[in-house]
């Protein structure tokens, strides 16, 4: 009788445990990062956007995605796939500069950034999905190409300079084919156009909004395309983006070039909202009083006294001196050789990020949809560094440990959400089936 009892037990535990495994395996996500598409885009009232509306139907839009400090590309793609905080991942920003290492880092496709050491400090959700044995497909995204913590996505296709609205649409087809012979788990595409147009004629201005309308008919297409390919049962949507933009009509430089010299740095890093000096040995007080009175509008810090609500100083690649701009004042460097790595950084565009993280123009964007999402949700802004709880959840990894909190964003999703892995899940993956196993082998065999 009571072996009769054990056997049902471990047979109901057993199918239990199935059902969980299978629910997580069809779980599948694609996130696509659109860069520098700020919060209000979406809102334009003269701009006709079916996609992006037939997404909020059937799915969930925070009011804004708020960036982490500096509001640049790197360290904010970095905090989505991480969870952290820009000092606790190491992508401290666009340019950077280690002093153990003597070499920098230069956004764009210079070779020192392939170095694994720059992305060491955090493992992104890409690399945990491969060494948790799921499949990533990754698409133009930074870093792709990267070995990080030993480890590469299954496919990288290498970012080579903003990919055009073609190669959106060519990758988007083969992700999604990827998804429907459920040989990609993990898929991410990244656009940069709502960056480089928001950069050189402003952020809502016609050649970007062009570029918006034209994106969102290949979102129009994307819901089509999961239902038609009966996916609507396993694949989420993550619609993110980095950082906003801000107007620069009215633009005032502050040049530097006029009190720093030469003989005063060893190395000065980046134009724009914020600069970065390594003053020569012996000359930090004297570059320090020099930089403090030179500018009303350029707020100076040693290392130690940035701002904590930046989470930015606490990393070894923060130089001795950072220089910070109010918008819309914008910081011009002495020119050195080799940088910066792109000629249109020499001098400010029409749109402009970097700024403080609370500036409201800094804020991007955050949309989901499929299983795992609420539908016609609308919720509060979040930070980004929430996301990858979420990411995390879908696929049914165990995350790294990060900066998020998931009650922050539990009103986003659905019941269809795997739970947590790290709590009851991972134990039912990793212990419960070979006990129920056994114990059904021993009933079995015993009685
Ligand atoms: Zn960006
Ligand atoms: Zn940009």
């Amino acid at each position: 009788m009571a072996s009769t009892k054990v056997l049902g037990v471990s047979m109901w535990v057993l199918i239990i445990c199935i059902k969980t495994v299978i629910a997580r395996e069809n779980q599948q996500l694609l996130m696509l990062l659109f860069d520098g598409f700020r919060w209000d885009y979406l809102d334009q009232p003269d701009l006709h956007l079916p996609g992006f509306r037939r997404i909020l139907e059937i799915g969930i839009r925070t009011d804004y995605l708020k960036p982490v400090y500096p509001t640049l590309s790197y360290p904010n793609y970095y905090s989505i796939a991480t969870g952290l905080y820009t000092e606790n991942h190491g992508m401290i920003s666009n340019y950077m500069y280690d002093e153990v290492e003597k070499e920098s880092f230069l956004i764009g496709t210079n070779p020192e950034q392939y170095h694994s050491y720059w992305w060491n400090q955090a493992e992104p959700v890409w690399i945990s999905a491969e060494k948790q044995k799921l499949n990533s497909y990754m698409y133009f995204w930074p870093g792709c190409e990267v070995t990080i913590r030993d480890v590469k996505p299954t496919q990288c296709r290498p970012y080579n300079g903003p990919p055009s609205l073609d190669d959106f649409k060519r990758v988007m087809s083969d992700i999604m084919r990827k998804f429907v012979n459920n040989e990609a788990d993990l898929g991410g595409v990244y656009y940069e156009l709502t960056d480089k147009l928001g950069h050189d004629y402003g952020p809502k201005s016609k050649p970007l909004n062009d570029n918006i309308q034209a994106l969102d008919a290949e979102l129009f297409k994307l819901t089509e395309d999961i239902v038609k390919m009966g996916l609507n049962d396993r694949l989420n949507i993550m619609i993110f983006s980095d950082h906003g933009m801000a107007d620069m009509t009215n633009r005032t430089l502050i040049n530097m070039a006029s009190i720093l010299n030469r003989n005063d740095y060893d190395v000065i890093l980046e134009n724009g909202p914020l600069s970065s000096v390594w003053p020569k040995p012996g000359k930090h007080r004297e570059v320090y009083h020099k930089l403090r009175q030179f500018h009303r509008k350029m707020h100076v810090y040693e290392r130690e006294d940035l701002p904590e609500r930046y989470h930015y100083k606490h990393n070894a690649r923060v130089a001795p001196i950072t220089m910070i701009a109010e918008k819309p004042y914008y910081i011009l460097t002495p020119v050195k050789p080799n940088y910066p790595s792109r000629k249109s950084d020499f001098q400010p565009r029409m749109g402009v990020h970097g700024y403080d993280d609370t500036d409201i123009d800094m804020r991007g964007i955050f949309l989901g949809f499929g299983p795992s999402f609420k539908a016609h949700y609308r919720g509060p802004g979040i930070e980004n560094i929430h996301l990858y709880q979420i990411m995390c959840r879908i696929l049914g990894l165990i995350p790294e440990s990060h900066n998020g909190t998931w009650s922050t964003i539990s009103g986003l999703v659905t019941d269809k959400l795997p739970p947590a892995v790290g709590g009851a899940s991972t134990l039912t993956l990793t212990y419960l089936i070979p006990i129920s196993l056994l114990v059904l082998i021993c009933t079995t065999l015993c009685f």
